[in-house]
């Protein structure tokens, strides 16, 4: 199977291939600007001490600050940070914020973590990547297994070292600490309204349409239940521990309130069937949301993916050899860095707060990324038209294309 990092690498040999550049610039484009690689000693409640790897890659600052999400999971490693880093400044330059990308991580499984452990574990980590962020710098924000109160934390050990509060320095923090409005909702939101312009372009209605969504945390969770709210019929959901079916629909915001009281997984929930992680992707359903980890639609099992349109709220569930094979089988897959970019699009919005001071009501920051996504969308896909080419190699062209402008117009230096 192909990793993330190989993935990343093959689909930015494709944009860069219609954009007919150099191989110069894309030896350039293709290599991170800085990986930085810590050790996370921890100190265990019980008095032993581990040691943790951790990193942080920006992958490109030419249009601004770096950008992106801080992993804790036990199987990140330096080439999938990279993937993700490479992606976000694809992401950046898309939809047209001012930040070019990054992603870091630590490899831990932060569930078998105290509270108290996870706290020295993320001061640790933000103090080893210090020299290399701040708001005008590089912007963490959570992703997989970590989140507002992981930022609060990083904010925390951030400011105290620095003698006064910094609000800029990371995003996706609690609202009282300087978060935006609606931020913790935006992926999500974003999902639906990738999915919806895609259904309205293919002249689906979607209210008869039927759902799968794996990953229901952050950005799964919430995402089946706007898609719920908005008249979606959300089928099956999945978590890692593995997934729950029901034909006639789920309530998401019941199982939500479920996991909030104490429920582990999402297996079990009354009135559901058990389905494992592979069998929710080959479900007969519409639409296919995977929003939990990279290569999860792969050569060995694209064929047998029933859905109609795949819109990615992870990043990089499905490889390039899956694409092909989903692009040949008709099926639309609306790419990670348009479906998902709504959780950058929010943090660029709380990161302008806070420099400014001035915050935005709920509405406006919906209202802001709903039309950034719809117009995201429509550039994508107009140009995907024009050139005969699949929502990704589009999305990929447009981002690529924007970075390697910023570069010849800065020039190399020396
Ligand atoms: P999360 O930690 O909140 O949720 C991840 C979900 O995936 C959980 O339900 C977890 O149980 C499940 N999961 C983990 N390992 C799994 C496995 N092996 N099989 C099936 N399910 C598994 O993370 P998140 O922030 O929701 O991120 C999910 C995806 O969305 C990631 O690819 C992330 O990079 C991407 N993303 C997140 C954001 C954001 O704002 N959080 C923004 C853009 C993209």
């Amino acid at each position: 199977m192909q990793s993330a990092l190989e993935s990343a690498l093959l689909q930015l040999e494709s944009a860069v291939s219609v954009l007919g550049l150099d191989e110069g610039l894309h030896q350039l484009l293709a290599t991170p600007r800085r990986s930085l690689e810590v050790a996370v000693p921890l100190r265990r409640d019980d008095g032993t001490l581990e040691v943790l790897q951790g990193y942080r890659v920006q992958h490109n600052l030419s249009r601004g600050p770096a950008k992106g999400g801080i992993r804790f999971h036990p199987r990140t490693d330096l080439d999938e940070v990279r993937a993700l880093a490479m992606w976000m400044t694809w992401k950046c330059a898309l939809i047209g914020i001012p930040y070019g990308g990054a992603k870091g991580g630590v490899a831990v499984d932060p569930r078998r973590l105290s509270r108290n452990e996870l706290e020295r574990v993320t001061r640790r980590y933000a103090s080893e990547i210090m020299p290399i962020i701040g708001p005008e710098k590089d912007i963490p924000a959570p992703d997989v297994g970590t989140d507002e109160q992981t930022m609060a934390w990083i904010m925390d050990t951030y400011s105290i070292h620095s003698g006064y509060t910094v609000t800029g320095v990371v995003t996706g923090k609690p609202v009282s600490l300087g978060g935006s409005q609606g931020r913790a909702g935006a992926t999500s939101r974003g999902v639906m309204y990738a999915a919806f312009s895609a259904l309205r372009e293919a002249g689906v209605d979607h209210r008869r349409v039927r759902v799968a969504v794996q990953g229901f945390g952050k950005v799964g969770g919430l995402a089946a239940q706007y898609l719920h709210d908005a008249g979606c019929c959300v089928v099956a959901v999945s978590d890692v521990g593995g997934g729950i079916y029901n034909p006639r629909g789920l309530d998401p915001a019941a199982l939500l309130k479920h996991l909030r009281s104490g429920a582990e997984t999402v297996v079990g929930y009354p009135g559901t069937d058990t389905v494992t992680n592979s069998e929710l992707l080959e479900l007969d359903v519409d639409v296919l949301v995977p929003a939990a980890l990279e290569g999860v639609l792969h050569e060995g099992n694209a064929a047998a993916v029933r859905a109609r349109f795949v819109v990615e709220g992870a990043n990089g569930p499905t490889t390039p050899d899956a694409d092909k094979i989903l692009e040949d089988r008709g099926v639309v897959v609306v790419p990670d860095i348009l479906a998902n970019s709504g959780g950058v699009a929010v943090s660029y919005f709380e990161w302008v707060q806070d420099l400014q001071a001035y915050f935005w009501s709920e509405d406006e920051v919906n209202d802001r990324l709903k039309a950034l996504m719809e117009s995201s969308y429509a550039e994508v896909s107009q140009l995907a038209a024009d050139k005969g080419l699949s929502l990704r190699t589009a999305a990929q062209v447009i981002g690529v294309g924007r970075v390697a402008d910023a570069h010849r117009t800065r020039g190399l230096y020396p």
